[in-house]
């Protein structure tokens, strides 16, 4: 795959949201990576994608594991392949069991919600600043804004509001026309959000993309719903 194109790379890209993006940018003229952490299952997604004429390859990445992580970027670089946009989708999402945190519960969503954001963007960024251009976006929820309550789960608010915050420190590093921004994609009808929830993929999917395609004139460092900057 050669870099005359720009890519992008998202995770958890093999259902719900993250499908949904890549499908979008691939029909902006972008080439996917899509990820995920079960092959069968990213291959699967992928090769659907393709069949509806989208450019785009599967990669395995668990972003809970420093290995995996390294060893997609190192597949990647060994192919030429450059990273323009990184989209951090994946997440996870569970019922607080009690009303006291449940430590290890926490730790798994740390791992999957934070860590794994700031894992991904260790791997590609420093191309994207050597190269003077690239988006990344933390796909994050209204549940992490303190601006909103913080409504939810423990554990999930917490590394919701903790990917914000890494957000604008990120964003503070950044030079060049290579931006970073957070979005909440609204309430969507997925496997997270439920059969209850008032959005379909497209439309919460479509806030991720606008910020991951965006002009050099665009925002840095902001959180946005339906392309408009909310409350941290
Ligand atoms: P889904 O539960 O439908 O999809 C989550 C995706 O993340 C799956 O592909 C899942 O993979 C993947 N994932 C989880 N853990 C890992 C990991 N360690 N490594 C790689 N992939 C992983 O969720 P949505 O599509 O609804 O959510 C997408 C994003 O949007 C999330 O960041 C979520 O927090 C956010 N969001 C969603 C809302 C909603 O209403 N749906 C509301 C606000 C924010 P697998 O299939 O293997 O489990």
């Amino acid at each position: 795959m050669a870099n005359d194109k720009q890519t992008a790379l998202v995770t958890g890209g093999n259902r719900g949201i993250g499908l949904e993006v890549c499908r979008q940018l691939g029909e902006q003229g972008m080439r996917v990576v899509l990820t995920a952490r079960d092959a069968k299952l990213g291959e699967q997604a992928a090769r659907e994608l393709a069949r509806d004429g989208a450019d785009v390859i599967f990669e395995s990445l668990d972003v809970s594991s420093e290995k995996s992580v390294a060893e997609c970027a190192a597949r990647l670089k060994r192919a030429g392949v450059r990273v323009d946009a990184l989209i951090n989708n994946a997440a996870i999402y569970a019922e607080q069991s009690a009303p006291a945190i449940d430590v290890a519960q926490l730790e798994q969503h740390l791992h999957a919600n934070l860590t794994g954001a700031v894992r991904c963007c260790a791997a590609f960024v420093p191309a994207m600043l050597k190269a003077g251009y690239g988006r990344i976006v933390n796909v994050s929820s209204g549940s992490g804004a303190f601006a909103e309550g913080l409504e939810g789960p423990a554990p999930y608010c917490i590394t919701k509001a903790a990917l914000n915050a890494f957000t604008v420190k990120l964003a503070q590093q950044l030079r060049g026309d290579v931006k970073a921004n957070a979005v909440c994609p609204g309430w969507v009808r997925t496997r997270m959000g439920g059969r209850a929830a008032p959005r379909s993929v497209e439309k919460g999917a479509e806030t991720v993309v606008w910020l991951a395609t965006l002009p050099a004139s665009g925002p840095s460092g902001g959180f946005f719903r339906d392309k408009k900057r909310i409350a941290w």
